[in-house]
């Protein structure tokens, strides 16, 4: 089996899907690694790197004769030319904004295999992409955040006089919002959190921070399948709506994290409550790739409304690309490892994660999620 790992192209990335650690795991399976040249360096890892963990490092046609090809984000599907009928693409695919690519796979008899529809399920979960990336970018998050702000994070006693603690406030406690809450206790911040899933109240309470919760509305679960969140009732909404305006205009700082899979974000945060926000106060929006937790926030600017800076990035785990590369290189490689079969001396997939994350088979697109 012949592992292909490719530069990527997509602007702004900077990880890279295979590290020297993960080539060397690979060769140890008893397949062989190609990797294109430069595919590392923005990740700081060099050809030499790979060459030592016994990758061959070719400047041109990476993909030639490849089984399986390895991306960060899915390769346009010229850059697969040489790959053998029926190999594995398997990277985030964005199959919801890029179904024209996920189509071109299809016609070109590749089977595209989306790590971000991996299951959240116990064995699945050193798998997963999502998770790798969000706990990054929730922390990424709060260091931007924290030095766009013109003030310090923890309460200081100088001889000078006293610094007051930020008041930073997390809204969505997933994977991204638990390590958001973490890193803002750590730099020293007062921390209060909220989300639609009542699960999280507990979460943000052993983190040290404070939960903010709409209490008594009905369709308060807010968790629908696979532990992600449904969108709410209009009812639901408003109260929290009006929960956040009176909570929002105390704090300094703000995390957005919330996303509903397949859906635009939730809009939580309106040019009005920005408006109630002290001059000065930073708002990061980790959803503005996927439409924005908040009005007006624009992706890899800095806007600022009513003397409120309002940052996101549309990539945040992109810029913190050693370990992001580390860790989504060990998603795929725990992925194919999970499924090796020595005497095929090559991964098999089984039926549930299989059906969960192939995209494409035998030149049709066969998700469900695709065809639904
Ligand atoms: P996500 O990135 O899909 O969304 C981020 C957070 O935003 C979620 O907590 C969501 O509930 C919240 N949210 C959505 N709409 C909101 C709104 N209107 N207001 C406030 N908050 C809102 O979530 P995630 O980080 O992928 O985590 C979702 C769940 O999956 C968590 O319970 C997490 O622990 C779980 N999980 C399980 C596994 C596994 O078992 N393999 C792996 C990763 C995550």
């Amino acid at each position: 089996t012949t592992i292909a790992v490719l530069r990527e192209r997509a602007e702004g990335e900077t990880r890279v899907a295979a590290t020297p650690e993960t080539v060397k795991k690979f060769i140890a399976l008893g397949a062989a690694v190609r990797i294109e040249s430069g595919a590392g360096a923005t990740a700081s890892i060099g050809d030499d790197d790979y060459r030592a963990a016994g990758a061959e490092v070719v400047a041109e046609g990476a993909a030639q004769g490849a089984d399986i090809v390895l991306g960060v984000q899915g390769p346009e599907v010229e850059l697969l030319a040489g790959a053998k009928p029926g190999a594995w693409v398997a990277a985030g695919l964005d199959p919801f904004r890029r179904r024209d690519r996920v189509d071109a796979y299809a016609a070109a008899g590749f089977e595209a295999l989306a790590m971000e529809f991996m299951p959240r399920i116990t064995r699945a979960q050193s798998m997963d992409i999502l998770s790798s990336q969000s706990n990054l970018a929730g922390y990424k998050a709060v260091l931007v955040a924290a030095d766009h702000y013109g003030r310090a994070f923890p309460m200081m006693m100088t001889a000078a006089g006293t610094v007051s603690a930020a008041k930073a406030f997390v809204m969505g406690v997933g994977v991204a919002g638990l390590q958001a809450i973490a890193t803002a206790r750590r730099l020293g911040a007062q921390v209060s959190a909220t989300d639609v899933r009542s699960a999280t109240r507990e979460q943000i309470q052993s983190l040290g921070a404070k939960p903010i919760f709409v209490e008594n509305v009905a369709g308060i679960e807010g968790e629908g399948a696979g532990g992600y969140a449904t969108e709410m009732s209009e009812e639901y909404q408003k109260a929290q709506a009006e929960l956040v305006s009176s909570h929002i205009a105390k704090q300094d700082i703000v995390i957005t994290t919330a996303l509903i899979p397949g859906r635009p974000a939730p809009r939580l945060i309106s040019d009005a409550q920005i408006a109630s926000m002290k001059p000065g106060s930073v708002i990061f929006d980790l959803a503005v790739a996927q439409g924005g937790n908040v009005e007006g926030s624009v992706a890899d600017q800095v806007v600022v409304k009513h003397g409120v800076k309002i940052v996101g990035y549309s990539n945040t785990p992109a810029h913190l690309p050693a370990d992001a590369s580390a860790l989504f290189s060990r998603n795929l490689y725990n992925f194919l490892s999970a499924f090796w079969d020595k005497e095929q001396g090559k991964p098999v997939l089984d039926e549930e994660i299989g059906n969960a994350i192939r995209l494409t088979h035998g030149g049709k697109v066969v998700n469900e999620r695709l065809l639904g």
